[in-house]
């Protein structure tokens, strides 16, 4: 192994899927990997039966009364773990001296302070949390370059980019024609999109390859999910926004594709696991054991292709109209779209005006000059863009 001493990791998020998910890996591999501290919102039971078996240094729970509740737990178990509460913790765990790498897997724009915070402080980042991205634009690639931080794609379409691209990014530019990222179509890719308005959360959580949050699947189900993806590679992959294409690829195999200025196609492939983009975060340039199956080109289903229809996926193609819209056009496209998921998950919005309020926002919030050159002023950015949603949210009723 390269490394001399256990890695520390802090998991922002841990009680989630992709915290779950990494900590399944971690424990496969106890003498590369120490976890330093984990996180959570709520499910202070889950944290704590996490606290319990990995003894971290630090838990996070941002609301007191919750870090209240899991520091008498821990002290009845008799843990050393020690509980901080507060928005500004996760951001000290984050950048703690002792931590080498830092999981985002915090979601929404919430996740964007502590990842400035670990790129700042020239962490290994593990960035599964795409809207902190997507809010934070060109000041969170600045942090990750004046911060010397590592920066490595969690989510399994730009992993799949970042295995098919070699080690020095300095030859990236010069060797991508344009990438294309495979899209499943999510749960209505064959549903009449004029029923579109009677669909439920639990159809729109139902996705048909991958277990995930609750945002992340309603994102899925109307591509908005696809959406941040394109702003996440245009970010991750310095790419203008032509440069980015969606395929729809309902076996989730191809998780995506590099063409090269040859024409020649490179992809990396396996089965729709999680676990294997995280591993490949965690070791790179090493590779680990992942407990991902592997796959079977035989017996699995023919692998199939679709172009991603305007008319059922109006949602995707707000991404390029956000990123050749002012600067900070994509914080408004994201925020409007965490308040209308919000709603329609809560019962006030039906699934069909999720776009209509992402759509309008673009038109409505429009950034300021200044706004996007500190976190400030991206947040307030945020704030305004989702008081907007809100007011259109309001007004559509369920
Ligand atoms: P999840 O809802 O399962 O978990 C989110 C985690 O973040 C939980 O631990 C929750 O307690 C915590 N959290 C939520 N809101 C918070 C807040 N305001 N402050 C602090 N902590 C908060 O979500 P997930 O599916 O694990 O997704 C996490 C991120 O990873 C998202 O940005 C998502 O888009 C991205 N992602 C997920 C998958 C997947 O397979 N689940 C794949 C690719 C990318
Ligand atoms: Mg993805």
């Amino acid at each position: 192994s390269l490394h001399t001493r256990p890695q520390r990791i802090c998991v922002l998020g841990s009680t989630g899927s992709i915290g779950v998910n990494t900590l399944d890996v971690l424990g496969r591999h106890p003498e590369r990997y120490e976890v330093f501290a984990l996180s959570a919102m709520s499910r202070v039971d889950a944290l704590l039966a996490q606290c319990l078996q990995w003894q971290p240094r630090f838990a996070v729970l941002p609301d007191a009364s919750l870090a209240a509740q899991l520091r008498s737990q821990l002290r009845e178990q008799g843990s050393r773990t020690e509980v901080l509460d507060g928005v500004d913790s996760l951001s000290a765990v984050a950048a703690h001296p002792e931590v080498d790498m830092v999981m985002a897997a915090i979601v929404g724009a919430a996740g964007l302070a502590p990842c400035l915070a670990a790129a700042k402080a020239g962490k290994r980042l593990l960035l599964a949390n795409k809207e902190a991205i997507v809010v934070g634009g060109a000041l969170f690639m600045q942090a990750v370059e004046q911060g010397g931080a590592t920066l490595l794609p969690i989510d399994s379409e730009h992993s799949a980019i970042f295995q098919c691209l070699p080690e020095d990014r300095s030859t990236w530019a010069q060797r991508i024609d344009h990438i294309v990222l495979t899209a499943s179509g999510g749960p209505f890719r064959q549903r009449d999109p004029a029923t579109l308005h009677e669909v439920t959360p639990a159809q729109a959580v139902a996705h048909p390859n991958w277990v995930m949050g609750r945002k992340i699947s309603v994102d899925s189900a109307t591509m908005m999910n696809k959406a941040l993806e394109v702003i996440e590679a245009r970010w991750l992959f310095s790419l203008k926004p032509e440069q980015i294409k969606v395929l729809i690829h309902p076996q989730s195999i191809i998780h995506s594709m590099v063409v090269c200025r040859d024409n020649s196609v490179l992809a990396q492939l396996g089965t729709p696991d999680m676990r294997v983009p995280i591993a490949y975060g965690l070791s790179f340039p090493e590779r680990i054991e992942a407990g991902a199956s592997r796959l079977d080109l035989l017996t699995q289903p023919a692998l199939s292709f679709e172009e991603a229809d305007e008319r059922r996926f109006p949602g995707l193609y707000l991404s390029w109209q956000a990123l050749r819209a002012a600067e900070g056009s994509t914080a408004v496209l994201n925020a409007a779209n965490e308040e209308a998921v919000a709603a329609f998950l809560d019962g006030r919005l039906r699934f069909d005006h999720i776009h209509r309020v992402n759509a309008q926002s673009l038109e409505q919030t429009l950034p300021q000059a200044g706004e996007c050159s500190s976190v400030e002023g991206l947040l307030g950015l945020d704030q305004r863009a989702r008081r907007q949603a809100l007011a259109l949210i309001a007004e559509l009723g369920a």
